[in-house]
């Protein structure tokens, strides 16, 4: 056995947004706190340094009233949200950002009133990832200074392995520092490790067969070890299939410019998404979440390109916050322009005659109002199908960017992660993006990462201090 270096009431596992405002309101609230982090530098990566910020629920602004709340995680997710952890997030998602506000948060209104939270300083609106000194940057390191000034520590590079148990609870983690196995004691522990996307095997299993021909859309840090480790002592899991992400440049793969933004969900949500034989396969009214996740299951998830024309380009192509057009030009990426259809096709290297005879189809049945009846179906409620009609024709070669995992550990309204018999593993709590039964589900619903984060680390802490006579 390790040997044990440090106990504290409350161990997390992983410093971003979860694990650290876990621990910051523990620490609060009269705990001591000990939260590892398997980063070695004072701005050890994560997904939540490289976030937009943007603190919402379901694309709304989280102080809209609750019942509304919830419908609308209901509606995105299609019914995968548990009804009582929508609650949870409903109810508590404006404590978190005014608990945030009072940790020294400073919010902007990015544009939309979905993004009405969002942390300050914004990151530019350009192609690339930029987050140094961006408000989740300057967030994280303003929760790190709390959780020190109240006496509590960050182990850096310090990896957590394996969950300490003792008659059915948890009373520990395992970890590895410097090559040295180490072990701390705790009355209860947190797992905030962000989730599996990092670890390929993983992925691959559970998600699509060559998660190598995925664009990692993150900080790559979600190695599966809070999956992992909780599986071990009988937690239970989620749905594991579906992740957060978007339909990029395929040049993504490459070229470091293009990604994390801009995304090509716009695009091809508004025209056809087509394989490398030039025929749909996805429903693409169903939006580059879904699409992502679709691309991610085929043979080759580096086969895909969408195809759309001047007016898409010009509408849906400039409508995001970070837009394709003109952002994807000016970082370098590949786009195939022809005067007709055929040209752009051509250019791309794909089946001139299949896309004419895809695009035709399907121009023909949204003038006639049957999408439904194409193979497979386009639906046009939530992203409307638009014509590919008007010159210049376009093809951008995409790929798939997986950001984190939406399934996970099992958890109940107070975070505590659930055992294969339904009920809580005693001492054992999880939150952030190694957490399910939130998001995901048939259509890949996405609630909202940095929220669904916090409010779930809030609870889990002010439940370990229920439980240990803390301030809660
Ligand atoms: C480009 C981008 C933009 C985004 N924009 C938004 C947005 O605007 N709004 C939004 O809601 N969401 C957004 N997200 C998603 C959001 O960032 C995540 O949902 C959220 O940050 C998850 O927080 P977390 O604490 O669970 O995971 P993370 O922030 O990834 O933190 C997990 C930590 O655990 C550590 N760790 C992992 N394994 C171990 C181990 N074994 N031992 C010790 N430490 C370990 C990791 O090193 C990491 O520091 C975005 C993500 C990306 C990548």
């Amino acid at each position: 056995m390790a040997e044990i270096i440090h106990s504290a009431d409350l161990i997390v596992v992983g410093g971003g947004m979860a694990g650290l405002i876990a621990g910051v309101r523990a620490a609060e609230l009269g705990l001591s706190v000990g939260v590892l982090e398997q980063g070695t530098s004072d701005r050890y990566l994560c997904n939540t340094r490289y976030s937009g910020g943007i603190f919402h629920l379901a694309y709304n602004d989280v102080k809209i009233p609750e019942a509304d709340l919830m419908e609308a995680m209901r509606v995105i997710t299609a019914g995968a949200i548990d009804p009582a952890l929508a609650q949870v997030l409903a109810r508590n998602g404006r404590l978190l950002v005014d608990w945030l506000t009072k940790q020294g948060a400073r919010f902007i209104h990015g544009g939309p009133a979905w993004q009405n939270w969002m942390l300050a300083p914004p990151r530019p609106l350009t192609a690339g990832l930029e987050w140094i000194g961006r408000g989740p940057d300057v967030m994280l390191r303003k929760l790190g200074e709390h959780l020190r000034a109240a006496g509590s520590n960050l182990f850096l590079g310090t990896r957590a392995t394996a969950l300490r148990m003792q008659d059915g609870r948890c009373v520990g983690v395992d970890a590895v520092r410097d090559g040295v196995e180490i072990a701390f004691a705790a009355g209860a522990v947190v797992i905030a490790d962000g989730g599996f996307q990092g670890d390929l095997a993983l992925v691959g299993k559970h998600i699509g067969g060559v998660p190598d021909r995925l664009k990692q859309r993150g900080a790559q840090t979600g190695l599966g070890a809070g999956l992992r480790m909780a599986e071990a002592v009988g937690a239970s899991v989620t749905r594991l299939d579906r992740f957060y992400g978007h339909m990029l440049s395929r040049d993504a793969m490459h070229n470091d410019r293009v990604w994390p933004y801009p995304e090509v969900d716009a695009i091809a949500a508004a025209g056809l998404l087509v394989g490398p034989d030039g025929r749909r396969f996805a429903d693409e009214g169903r939006g580059g979440i879904y699409l992502a996740n679709e691309v991610a299951r085929l043979a080759d998830p580096l086969g895909t390109s969408i195809v759309f024309d001047a007016k898409i380009w010009e509408g849906p192509g400039r409508s995001a916050r970070i837009p394709a057009n003109p952002q994807l030009a000016r970082a370098g990426a590949t786009i195939h322009q022809g005067p007709d259809l055929a040209s752009a096709a051509k250019a791309a290297g794909l089946p001139v005659d299949a896309v004419a005879a895809t695009v035709a189809e399907y121009n023909k049945a949204l003038r006639d109002n049957t999408l439904h009846t194409l193979t497979p179906a386009r639906t046009s409620e939530k992203y409307p199908a638009m014509p590919v009609e008007t010159a210049p024709f376009y093809v951008i070669p995409a790929c798939a960017g997986i950001t984190y995992t939406m399934g996970g550990l099992r958890i109940d309204t107070d975070a505590r992660v659930l055992g294969q018999d339904g009920q809580p593993i005693p001492g054992l709590y999880a939150a952030g993006s190694t957490t399910g039964g939130i998001e995901g589900g048939d259509v890949a619903g996405y609630v909202g990462g940095l929220t669904k984060a916090g409010v779930f680390a809030l609870c889990a802490a002010e439940h370990v201090a229920r439980t240990r006579g803390g301030a809660a």
